[in-house]
Parts: C-alpha cells; structure tokens; sequence
C-alpha cells in the first residue's frame, strides 16, 4: 500500500466520539427510526465551542433528522446529546427546544407571510429582556437587519416584497434575535442562484464568526462546506462515514463511496 505523506494526519473514522472540555455539542451513538426505517445508525460526532462543522452527504441520508435531534424537535431513540456538558437528551434526561439556546434556519427560511419583516425579526425577541419595551424593540430589529447586511427600513415590508436572498437574511435575523450559541442551518442557501449564494453565504459566516456562535451547515455543495466549515462530517445511511478537517476529507477520503460521492457533489 501506499505510504502517506508525513506531514498530512490519517483520516479519522467516526467510530467513537473525544469530547474535549472545550466541547459545544456531543452527539454519542444516536439512533432514531421512524416506523421501521432506521434512519440514524448510531451517530457520534462532538463540534468545539465557536466552531463551524459542516455535514455533507446524499439525499435522504439523515442529515436534517440529525438537526432536528439536536434541535430538540425529536426525540433519540437511544444514545446521548449533550450541549456544554449538560446531557439534553436519552438516559432519561429531555430539555425542550426552547431551552436549549439553540437557532435553526431551514432551506426556505420559512417566514411568516402575515407579518412584516420588522415583525418577523421581533418574533424572536424578548421583549422582557429589553429595557424599554417597544422602542427598544425597534431599535433592536434595526440592528439586527444591519448585522445580516439589510436596510432598516426594510422592517416595513412584507416577505414577497424581498427577493430570496434578502429572506434568507431575515430568516437568519429573527433566528440571530435569540441569541442562540449554537446556530443549525438546513440548506439556508440552496433556492439562492449561484452569485446570491456566494454573497449571502459570505454575510452569514461573518455575523456568526464575530457573535462567535458554534455553526452546523447541511450542504450539498462542496465549495461551501470548503470555505464555510473548520470541520467536514461526511454522512451516508445513517452513519457519520468521516470526520475531519475539509482538507483531509477531500483530499484522503476514507473510502470509495466517500471518494465518488464528494467528486459527484459539485
Ligand atoms: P437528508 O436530510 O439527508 O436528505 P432526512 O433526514 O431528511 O435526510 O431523511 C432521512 C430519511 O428519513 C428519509 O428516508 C426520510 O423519508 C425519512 N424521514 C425523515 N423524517 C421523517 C418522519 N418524520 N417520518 C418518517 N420518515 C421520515
């Protein structure tokens, strides 16, 4: 066989997981089934406190099941997930999705088509913690829309007034207005033609970077696990098949399925 240059690390199976104290989120041999489809085999992976992981992998392979369990929309059926050392759930514990400081972005963002922009972004307020009520309220939407790059005044308009890259932003806005350390995006990008794209997905990761918010991204496109992610997760039937940084992945990936499916991926 083949000897592998020295400098470069070996490809790290995902057969068990290393929490670190420095651990956001560890997920230990998950599974979950609906019906008697066993859509998660025993999933471990463990995302560092401000890291970016992204989770790649052909369709129906899991990866949005795996968001919702972590999300607490979902129940395990066995295995643990903790969040900062506290276990959120199995073993008997359950903390519920609000609880667990968590914003989450869906592929088409998902706004109310009732409220206004402003209103949707307050939806994610509260209130209560703001010093003085509605004004505060306002001025906080405000900001909010400046962090992800969009006009105040926008806050007036209704979403089918906004192309879908501004959605998205908004989407990311009202989720942002929580506060959350953990940020899960489900395909936020994916409706978005390629120069939108590029330049939302730019927005994003540098309103997460400076907030310091641990990110998990599902994508299908390599160029954005690439730039987006400080660590790749490659999931196929269930199963988490590699872990490592993007580099490693895809230049030594552990087998041939990997190999075909990262190459298919563009
Ligand atoms: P991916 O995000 O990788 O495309 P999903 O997690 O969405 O994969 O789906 C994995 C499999 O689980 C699919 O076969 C899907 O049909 C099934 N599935 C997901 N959610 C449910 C559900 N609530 N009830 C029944 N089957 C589900």
């Amino acid at each position: 066989t083949e000897q592998a240059p020295s400098r470069l690390p070996e490809p790290r199976i995902a057969a068990s997981v290393v929490p670190s104290t420095n651990s956001h989120l560890v997920i230990d041999s998950v599974t979950k089934t609906f019906g008697t489809q066993a859509v998660l085999k025993g999933v471990n992976l463990s995302v560092a406190k401000g890291g970016t992981t992204a989770i790649v992998g052909p369709s129906g392979s899991g990866k949005t099941t795996l968001l919702r369990l972590i999300a607490g929309f979902e129940h395990p059926e066995t295995g643990t997930i903790e969040l900062n050392r506290t276990l959120v759930a199995g073993d008997g514990e359950w903390v519920p999705a609000h609880k667990r400081h968590i914003g989450y972005v869906a592929q088409d963002g998902a706004l109310f088509p009732h409220l206004t922009v402003g209103q949707n972004v307050a939806f994610g307020l509260d209130a209560a913690k703001l010093p003085n009520g509605r004004r505060a309220v306002g001025d906080r939407v405000s900001e909010l829309l400046e962090m992800v790059s969009l006009d105040p005044a926008m806050a007036r308009r209704r979403p089918h007034q906004l192309s879908g890259g501004q959605q998205q932003r908004v989407a990311l806005a009202r989720a942002l207005a929580r506060e959350p350390e953990l940020m899960l995006l489900d395909e936020p990008f994916s409706a978005l033609d390629a120069g939108l794209r590029v330049a939302t997905r730019r927005a994003v990761a540098k309103v997460l970077n400076k907030a310091g918010v641990t990110t998990i991204l599902v994508t299908h496109d390599q160029a954005e696990a690439l730039s987006f992610a400080d660590q790749v997760a490659v999931m196929r039937g269930g199963k988490l098949a590699q872990i490592g940084n993007p580099f490693v992945v895809y230049t030594r990936p552990a087998d041939r399925a990997t190999a075909e499916f990262l190459g298919d991926a563009v």
